[in-house]
């Protein structure tokens, strides 16, 4: 009897040691907020990355919080992002009352297109929110300019680019999450470092720097106090509570020593299927991610384009029956149940096409050489039966 052993589309890598961080952080005595393995964690963000000012998170979707607050994004206020977004993007900011004015994807690539951007600010405009989709970079100098020109904040959504880059105009490469006022991590277990639930906000600009402890303290000053900089703490701005227990930065510590060797596999499982997909892509029967010059590749997620909702559909269908599970992706933000009353009735055409043909397929540290030539077989001869 032969039995079909499933391929399943994400399986969280452990590295062996978070168990192990874990009892540390539990022996220590010190298991609520900002203990030992967050300040492990900071520091090593800071080191390996060069980021300025980084505050651990329970999630990414508290990060973007946070960063909606530290703008003081209030109701009447409009915030530019992408509808081709998970709805943590919207949710911070229509948390704070603001209206989202969605962009399209671009033509070739799903991440915002910037070229679209100007036309949609108004003088109610007050931040844009790139996603770096699959961590490949948004064009970060056109949209800094952009901010600049109009006085506006940009909130990078860099949940799923941990470990990429972006080379701008003077020729330097900058981490994600480095360029914008604000930038938002993930560490949810489907990102390529995580911790169950995770996240990070990133504060590159200064003045948010101290407003942003406080509003992850839930409006306290409690960090200068312990830093020994004030003698009392006291409620001295709206909050809540954002900061992880140390039990979860042991996890995300013990993934970060692994860092290096997570992404080199992650990277060489890519360059498997994108090698293997050149053919077909050649033939033009399917489209593969795109890197402009100015990303780096970080790995987090590959993915094929079909040429139809349909074509899609039956892939799927295809690889299930081989055991396979390949996944769509985000439904279109502007024409969802929530907000497709309140959106401005613009038709964004590329969003809606990557929501339709947009196809993920497995991607995890441990997925065995067998089972990736597996995938190959049944997608290749998908196309070319
Ligand atoms: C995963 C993800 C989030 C949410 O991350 P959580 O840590 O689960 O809150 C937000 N934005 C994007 C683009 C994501 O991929």
């Amino acid at each position: 009897m032969e039995a079909t052993l499933s391929i399943p589309f994400n399986k969280p890598y452990l590295t062996g040691k978070e168990t192990h961080y874990i009892y540390q952080a539990v022996q220590s005595g010190k298991i609520s907020g900002d203990g030992m393995f967050t300040k492990k964690c900071h520091t090593f963000f800071e080191e390996r990355f060069g980021f300025k000012k980084c505050l651990l998170t329970t999630s990414c979707t508290d990060a973007l919080e946070m960063a909606a607050i530290l703008l003081n994004i209030e109701p009447g206020d409009e915030v530019i992002l992408p509808s081709y977004t998970f709805v943590s993007t919207a949710n911070a900011f229509v948390l704070r009352g603001a209206k989202l004015v969605f962009a399209d994807s671009q033509e070739g690539n799903p991440n915002m297109d910037v070229a679209s951007i100007e036309a949609l600010i108004t003088p109610k405009t007050k931040a844009i929110v790139p996603v770096h989709y699959a961590g490949i970079a948004c064009d970060m100098d056109a949209i800094m300019d952009l901010a600049n020109s109009y006085n506006l904040f940009v909130v990078e959504d860099a949940a799923q680019a941990i470990d990429a880059y972006y080379t701008g105009r003077d020729g330097q490469r900058k981490p994600l999450g480095s360029i914008g006022h604000l930038a938002a991590f993930s560490f949810h277990e489907t990102k390529n470092i995580m911790s169950g639930e995770g996240g990070m906000l990133l504060i590159n600009d200064a003045q948010f720097a101290n407003r942003a402890e406080v509003i992850r303290e839930k409006g306290t000053n409690r960090s200068a106090f312990f830093r020994g900089e004030i003698d009392k703490y006291g409620w001295v701005d709206m909050g809540s509570s954002f900061l992880p227990s140390d039990i979860l930065a042991a996890f995300l510590f013990a993934q970060l020593e692994s860092l290096s060797e997570i992404q080199a596999r992650r990277k060489e499982i890519w360059e498997t299927y994108h090698t293997a997909f050149q053919p077909l892509a050649k033939a033009g029967k399917l489209s593969l991610p795109q890197l402009p010059a100015y990303a780096s590749n970080n790995a987090h997620m590959y993915y094929l384009v079909c040429a139809s909702l349909a074509e899609r559909t039956a892939l799927i269908e295809v690889l299930k029956a081989a055991g396979i599970m390949a996944v769509f992706h985000y439904l279109s933000l502007h024409t969802s149940p929530f907000y497709a009353n309140k959106h401005d009735g613009r038709h964004l055409p590329n969003t809606d096409f990557y929501s339709d043909c947009l196809l993920r397929l497995p991607m995890f540290y441990e997925l065995s050489l067998e089972d990736q030539a597996r995938i190959i077989e049944v997608i290749v001869r998908f196309y070319q039966p």
